[in-house]
């Protein structure tokens, strides 16, 4: 427990709220004590003098896939928080379609237990909800779990889809214990009846994978949960958000007041369905990456405040599994690691303001899944956890800096603007230069409910 303790000096320190310029931030046994102008060290805490760098909160990443245990074959826990560690996330998380999926009280525990010893950066774990272990919720929220995924369709594991009854139910717990539930919201009845069509066709190019997934099962499974959530209270994550249908309808419900948030991913807003002759199925996700105009649409989104947080949905499969024809390719490729890179850049490049980064990748998630203040901002009383970019270096995105064991993403050799050079857990720096540096230092952060 505690951690460790560092003076930053001089930091131009990016909040939602604003810019602080040249401000010292001092971390005593891992947590912020104090914000201010030429701060003297106590003794033996050491010094990092981060001049002309940005600071920001360390990212929490609300969505990755780190396949352990069960799938590790596709990648393990080990590498996928080194790769976070590395890209200047310091909270990830974790998904509930493991190997047993995270279905129970006894699961979850046993799935903290073994990647606690594991953990570069600090985790939390989801539960799964289908039909068959809505009396669990309780019990799961009580064990740890930080929220829960509901996938509409099926997925990794063969969890199957939940009925309208078991979401409505769900929403009602969520309001309840204050849990929010993200949700896959693709409308599988109407995936499966487009994919047939598609197929039937002969198509084999990588489009069609997106024409097989138009954006009405988005649309139509979002309006369903916002209307499940508005009846019942509960607090809904809308996840990977890709067609301008379904932000309309997360605008309408937000503007209703009913407590659902929106999550988009990089690739949705910087690739288009112009990049499928380029990068095939190598950029095959679920949701599809779709035209333009949806592009566009999201980036409206995000800077309206409609899409509320931005995550990695970090989900690598094996090499194997990816070079497959359109069908039969695995959907999604690692992400942990270029996430926060990747937005740096589109602000250095003046597409989103500085100031959105720490709100929709670190304030939103911590925010919504109850980590807020300890996670997610930079103030008296948080965790020491913090990410310093150079924003006059550049970043080059290379296969061998990846420590996944299948680094196959479509931004390999993209350039960058700015420069992640340390990232720092409670006051103990993680990673230098993209080089980990230290041991698996990482806590299981869980969130008990006030109620009685
Ligand atoms: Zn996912």
């Amino acid at each position: 427990m505690g951690g460790d303790s560092i003076l930053i000096r001089n930091a131009r320190l990016v909040l939602p709220e604003g810019i602080l310029e040249d401000v010292d931030i001092l971390v005593e046994d891992g947590k912020v004590t104090r914000i201010g102008r030429e701060l003297e060290p106590p003794r033996g805490v050491d010094v990092l003098n981060v001049e002309g760098k940005l600071v920001l909160p360390g990212v929490v990443d609300e969505h990755v896939h780190m396949r352990e245990p069960g799938l590790e074959y596709k990648d393990n826990f080990t590498n996928g928080t080194m790769d976070a560690a590395s890209g200047g996330v310091t909270t990830v998380l974790e998904m509930p379609n493991t190997l047993p999926p995270v279905e129970n009280r006894k699961v979850l525990l046993e799935k903290a237990h073994l990647l606690a010893s594991k953990a570069y950066v600090d985790f939390a774990l989801y539960g799964v909800i289908h039909d068959g272990n809505i009396d669990e919720f309780e019990e799961m929220v009580y064990a740890g779990a930080i929220g829960f995924k509901i996938f509409l369709g099926p997925t990794t594991g063969n969890i199957p889809a939940p009925s309208d009854a078991t979401i409505y139910e769900a929403l009602l717990k969520s309001a309840k214990l204050k849990t929010p539930i993200a949700f896959h919201a693709e409308n599988w009845s109407l995936v499966k009846y487009f994919t047939e069509k598609v197929k039937a066709t002969g198509r084999m190019d990588p489009k069609a994978h997106m024409d097989a997934r138009p954006p009405i099962c988005e649309e139509e499974a979002t309006i369903r949960i916002a209307y499940y959530a508005k009846k019942t209270r509960g607090i809904a994550l809308i996840v990977h958000m890709s067609a301008l249908e379904a932000v309309e309808a997360l605008r309408k419900a937000r503007s209703e007041g009913v407590n659902i948030w929106g999550e988009t991913n990089p690739h949705y807003l910087l690739l288009s369905s112009d990049d499928y002759d380029k990068y095939g199925t190598l950029m095959k996700v679920n949701p599809p990456i779709r035209s333009r105009e949806h592009q566009e649409a999201l980036w409206k989104a995000v800077l309206d405040g409609t899409i509320t947080n931005i995550g990695s949905d970090h989900a690598p499969h094996a090499r194997e599994e990816k070079e497959k024809n359109v069908w039969e390719a695995a959907a999604g490729f690692p992400g942990v690691r270029t996430l926060l890179p990747l937005m740096i850049d589109q602000a250095l490049r003046g597409k989103i303001p500085l100031t959105k980064i720490p709100e929709l990748l670190s304030a939103n998630p911590a925010k919504l899944f109850n980590l807020y203040p300890k996670k997610g901002t930079i103030t008296i009383g948080s965790d020491g956890d913090m990410v310093v970019v150079d924003p006059r270096s550049e970043t080059i995105i290379r296969e061998e800096d990846f420590h996944s064991k299948h680094p196959l993403s479509p931004f390999i050799g993209w350039r960058l603007k700015g420069r992640i050079e340390y990232t720092i857990l409670r006051g103990a720096i993680i990673a230098r230069n993209g080089e980990v540096t230290g041991g698996p230092r990482g806590q299981w952060i869980r969130y008990t409910p006030k109620t009685s």
